[in-house]
């Protein structure tokens, strides 16, 4: 078995990508609703598609795209015998900006491919074979792959895991789920190696111990999300680990996505986001206005392309970030895939509030600038007004107007007038005076992010219906 990760040239990677990728595109064109008909309108057949080297041919595929109709995203297979490969192992859910989620569904085989990414994505983390995971994502409402993953992560690499359940997933269930302090509790029985979660709820676990007094010494590694991470961020988890007496704490950072079933990782900082799977996935980067290919080096719309999926399948997939793609090898780890240098950015998602425009990114650049703020998210919503807002037909209504609320959790105390700040702050730059609520980092809507998401959310759309 070859070791796709560090293979000698990238010829070869593309000739171990072809083999995978053309089994792939036989079942596209026989079974996949949606690209069966693209393909068609396209005029493209499959003896027009070789390999990867031909990627370019093929229209883009949206984020939009897929959670207008994520059913049509999935194989539809005609055996009535259950082979692995149409056997559904698992489902998970991702949310669009408008907070409807969308399946993505994965079969035995790429159960086993899920197994092997994110054992590479621990390879290339430097996890080591006495560690020991503490997941701290938090149970969602629905299956999400934050948790999950993690869970099979260890699995996949042979690690003891313990999952600590922040938060109160279900009232029915009130048991099941953990308050801060039983979280610590859990920490100091498990004493985990490496903590895993998103890095504000890390920072709060990490103040809280210190506040009282609890060591953690065998924390060497922190696994972050990049949703609300800031080199700040890094800096105060690795001071806040030293003074628990933990020796050389290191952070790793990460972007994720539900359409990986895991993530692109730092093996040292800086080093850029390494695809974990190249034998999997094939990234690209396009002008984001006219889809021609770019340069390695500049920066455009990110594609991901399934090499060798079986449930849902994508192929030229854009989910909406830009950033920047390298092809060379890593001169630290010295893996041959692809690497986002730097952070990838939000590219989609502008959204029109009481008639101003506000861009997630500029929002999060303006909001995880300021030291006070740890994290946030901000929703888009109707504003509650007596008599019913003006959807529908009801008479009398008054008409819906919009309402920008951001829930922020600070980074330390909270300060006295620091909502008001906050607002002041948001309205000068884009026009809209927000309702700012101050939360924590084991709010929910936070903590349970751990893959890539829209830091602001349209929830007008949804009520609507
Ligand atoms: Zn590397």
């Amino acid at each position: 078995m070859v070791d796709t990760l560090f293979l000698d040239d990238w010829d070869a990677l593309t000739r171990e990508r072809d083999t995978r990728f053309a089994t792939t595109l036989d079942r596209i064109f026989a079974y996949h609703p949606f690209y069966k008909d693209l393909l068609t309108r396209a005029k493209l057949r499959r003896r027009d598609i070789k390999g990867v080297a031909d990627l370019a041919r093929l229209p883009v595929t949206t984020r939009q795209d897929y959670l207008a109709n994520p059913h049509a995203f999935i194989l539809t297979w005609p055996d009535a015998a259950l082979s692995d490969e149409s056997s559904v192992w698992d489902v998970m859910y991702t949310s669009g900006p408008d907070g409807v989620t969308a399946p993505f569904a994965s079969t035995s085989y790429d159960f086993m491919n899920i197994l092997a990414l994110n054992r590479n994505m621990l390879r290339l983390r430097g996890a080591r074979e006495d560690d020991r995971i503490l997941n701290l994502f938090p149970l969602t409402r629905h299956p999400h792959g934050a948790f999950a993953r993690t869970m099979n992560a260890a699995a996949a690499f042979n690690l003891p895991v313990t999952a600590a359940m922040p938060g109160t997933p279900n009232a029915r269930q009130p048991d099941i789920g953990n308050g801060l302090d039983t979280v610590l509790d859990i920490v100091q029985r498990s004493r985990p190696t490496i903590l895993w979660g998103v890095p504000s709820y890390i920072r709060e676990l990490v103040a809280r111990a210190d506040e009282k007094s609890i060591k953690l010494p065998w924390v060497r590694l922190v696994f972050a999300s990049l949703d609300g991470f800031s080199e700040g961020m890094r800096a105060d988890l690795i001071a806040g680990l030293r003074r628990l007496g933990a020796e050389d704490p290191q952070v790793s950072v990460s972007y994720g996505a539900t359409e990986m079933q895991g993530s692109m990782v730092e093996c040292v900082k800086g080093a850029g986001f390494h695809n974990p799977a190249p034998d999997q996935f094939c990234f690209e980067v396009v002008d984001p206005d006219t889809h021609k290919p770019l340069e390695d080096g500049e920066e455009g719309l990110l594609l991901l392309t399934h090499l060798d999926r079986r449930g849902t399948v994508m192929l030229r997939y854009a989910s909406g970030d830009v950033g920047k793609l390298v092809r060379e090898r890593c001169p630290h780890c010295g893996a041959l895939t692809e690497r986002i240098i730097g952070a990838p950015r939000h590219h989609d998602g502008v959204l029109k509030v009481d008639g101003r425009l506000i861009d997630p990114q500029a929002l999060s650049d303006l909001l995880l600038g300021r030291d006070e703020v740890a994290d946030f998210q901000a929703i888009v919503e109707y504003e509650e007004r007596p008599g019913g807002v003006g959807i529908g037909k009801g008479r009398g209504k008054l008409p819906a107007r919009d309402r920008l609320r951001i829930r922020v959790a600070p980074s330390g105390a909270v300060l006295t007038g620091l909502s008001q700040m906050l607002a002041e702050r948001v309205e000068a730059v884009f026009k809209v005076k927000p309702v700012i609520e101050i939360t924590s980092a084991q709010d929910p809507m936070l903590a349970g992010r751990g893959w890539r998401v829209s830091p602001l959310m349209d929830l007008r759309r949804h009520k609507r219906r």
